[in-house]
């Protein structure tokens, strides 16, 4: 079985060392939020998930959810952690105060999210979506709905949903076809069928708050003609006191090859009453409020796999004795390839860390700051590294948990030994919340192009602020950093112009184009770990960040070149080829 210790060290290292989370404290509303109570936090946390929640992840992934007459039963004892867990007060721990949140600074949840993602990524989704409903609800929605649902979904008592998916509206969003009809007293009966619903149903909380993107009977076709729907499973009396249940129900629920403790279910809302949030036709822009959101939280959850990927990675290759390395010993570790496998592991996962937890810190400056200027600045940096994030540490975790099995060997590929479960759970991150093909799109058509392309300069100017700092006993680093941003900013520039006269060239390379700008991205959270690892008191710490630092900018860095070559190559001859002689 894979098993979990939270990597304090590294964390306390990022966060003070790295980012200086000190000057979350300094922004109005945070003045509690010290470092010291966040590490304290952080501990507690710790704690509660790798004593509580962890061990449930291999038997819950055995048992998985069942669906009985429209009633779904998750795995033994998740029901018991969740009530332990929201219960603890962590489901709130970022919401404000006045819907039973305790207001503390988003940054802090996105550790304890990679936490749990490490402990249990199934089991992180019934509190995942539940903040994602309250922010799309928080975000658009009136008083009186705020005021009817926000204190019990605010708490974690009860959960929420995202119901955007149908079997024929998947990336394209706009095709969904859900019927919103005026019931004539301010409500709206909502009929159709949605699938892939996370947590759709389940009896972990005495309520689930659907939050429904479907269409009024006049609207206009496409995205443009979508509206959100808040659609409790019980509606709400007046005095807060659950009333009938209302007309939806899950008919199904999928079968599949990873994240089996979380249940994925078909809806069907056969006149469901609900309640509309936002205007009219705004469906898109409110959706995309918790969406945004959403797409940094399936970052950590692919950052948490990849941290449970190469811990166990790493304990496995110091113990396994298999043949001797040239210097005698025996442990794999000492074998000079399964050194390659793991430091690709070490240099993914803590670069990974860096990016999001920086994203995490844009997002309180952007919401907190008292300079409109530079909440503005922070605003930029949230939507450049969103896509980044999702992309980046979900792809890593895939492809960690499958460099997990090969330094196991054999052993990966057996159950038991728990591994090959982080591959099949950490295919679904690549998948929703948008693919990662659609991420790399937002990222060339939207996020390149916004605001006359501020966002990308805005990184180019901090990486060379950067590399002007770093003394010649990093030049291992920031040379090769050097030369990646000289190549990124020339091929942005190529993107930007060829999007408007060929989109296809832009397309074709946008994945490629994205995994380059996250690896010059991790080159410049390397350059500032190996500057500040260097004044590390413990001297094994700063050899391992030294090795890792090395080990990417001679071995990942050095792709980046590569990608964007293949970025500029015309596509045209390529998307000639007729799909019938594929
Ligand atoms: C376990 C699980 C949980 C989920 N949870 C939820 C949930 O809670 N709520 C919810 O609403 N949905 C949920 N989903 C749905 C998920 O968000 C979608 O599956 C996802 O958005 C992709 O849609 P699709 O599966 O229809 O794939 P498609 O859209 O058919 O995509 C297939 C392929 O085509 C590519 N593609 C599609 N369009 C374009 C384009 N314009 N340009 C380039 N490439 C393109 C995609 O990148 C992909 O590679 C979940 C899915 C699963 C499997």
């Amino acid at each position: 079985m894979a098993t979990y210790k939270a990597p304090l060290r590294e964390i306390d290292f990022v966060l003070n060392d790295v980012l200086k989370v000190e000057q979350l404290s300094k922004l109005p509303g945070f003045e509690d939020a010290t470092p010291d109570t966040l590490l304290g936090l952080i501990e507690e946390a710790a704690k509660l998930i790798e004593d509580k929640i962890a061990p449930l992840n291999a038997p819950g992934d055995a048992q998985g959810c069942t669906i009985k007459d429209g009633v779904v039963t998750v795995p033994d004892g998740l029901a018991e952690a969740y009530k332990l867990y929201w219960q603890a007060g962590w489901v709130s721990l970022c919401n404000p105060t006045e819907y039973n949140g305790q207001g503390l600074p988003f940054t802090l949840s996105k550790v304890v999210d990679e936490l749990l993602c490490s402990g249990n990524v199934a089991f992180a989704l019934y509190p995942g979506l539940t903040m994602g409903c309250f922010e799309a609800i928080h975000a658009t929605a009136s008083d009186e709905i705020k005021n009817t649902y926000l204190p019990k979904l605010g708490n974690g008592e009860w959960t929420g949903t995202m119901c955007i998916t149908e079997p024929h509206a998947g990336s394209d969003v706009g095709a969904a076809k859900t019927k919103a009809t005026p019931n004539g007293d301010g409500s709206y009966s909502i009929e159709g069928g949605k699938i892939f619903i996370t947590s759709g149903e389940h009896e972990m909380a005495e309520n689930i708050i659907h939050f429904v993107l479907a269409r009024l009977p006049d609207s206009p076709p496409g995205v443009k003609g979508l509206s959100t729907f808040v659609v409790p499973k019980y509606l709400v009396n007046k005095d807060g006191s659950l009333g009938a249940r209302n007309k939806l129900k899950a008919m199904n629920i999928e079968h599949k090859m990873g994240i089996n403790a979380s249940c994925t279910c078909v809806m069907q809302f056969d006149g469901a009453q609900g309640w509309m949030v936002g205007a009219p036709n705004t469906g898109i822009q409110n959706m995309f409020v918790m969406m945004n959101l959403a797409r940094i939280l399936v970052g950590l959850q692919g950052l948490g796999q990849c941290e449970l990927a190469t811990q166990n990675a790493i304990r496995y290759a110091q113990d396994r004795k298999q043949g001797k390395a040239p210097n005698g010993k025996e442990q794999i570790i000492e074998h000079a390839d399964v050194r390659r496998m793991l430091l690709q592991m070490k240099a993914t996962t803590e670069g990974a860390r860096v990016l999001a937890y920086e994203t995490g810190l844009y997002v309180d400056i952007a919401h907190k700051h008292p300079d409109a200027a530079v909440r503005e600045e922070a605003q930029d940096w949230v939507d450049l590294n969103t896509p980044l994030v999702k992309s980046f540490c979900t792809d890593s975790a895939f492809d960690l948990g499958s460099m997990a099995i090969q330094v196991y060997g054999g052993h990966g590929f057996i159950t038991e030994h728990g591994v090959e479960q982080i591959a099949r759970d950490s295919k679904i991150l690549c998948l929703y919340e948008g693919t990662n093909g659609i991420q790399a799109m937002d990222l060339v058509r939207r996020k390149l192009m916004m605001n006359g392309g501020r966002l990308p300069q805005r990184f180019f100017a901090k990486v060379r602020e950067a590399l002007k700092t770093a003394g010649a006993e990093f030049a291992y680093i920031s040379k090769p950093l050097a030369a990646a941003v000289d190549d990124l900013e020339a091929t942005t520039k190529w993107v930007q112009q060829s999007y408007k006269s060929t989109p296809d060239d832009a397309s074709f390379g946008c994945v490629d184009f994205q995994r380059a700008f996250c690896l010059t991205y991790l080159g410049y959270n390397w350059l500032r770990m190996a500057q500040a690892a260097a004044q590390h008191k413990d001297a094994g710490f700063r050899q391992a960040k030294h090795a890792t630092a090395l080990f990417f900018a001679q071995r990942m860095l050095s792709q980046v070149s590569a990608l964007l070559a293949n970025v500029r190559n015309p596509a045209a001859e390529l998307m000639q080829l007729d799909a019938a002689n594929f």
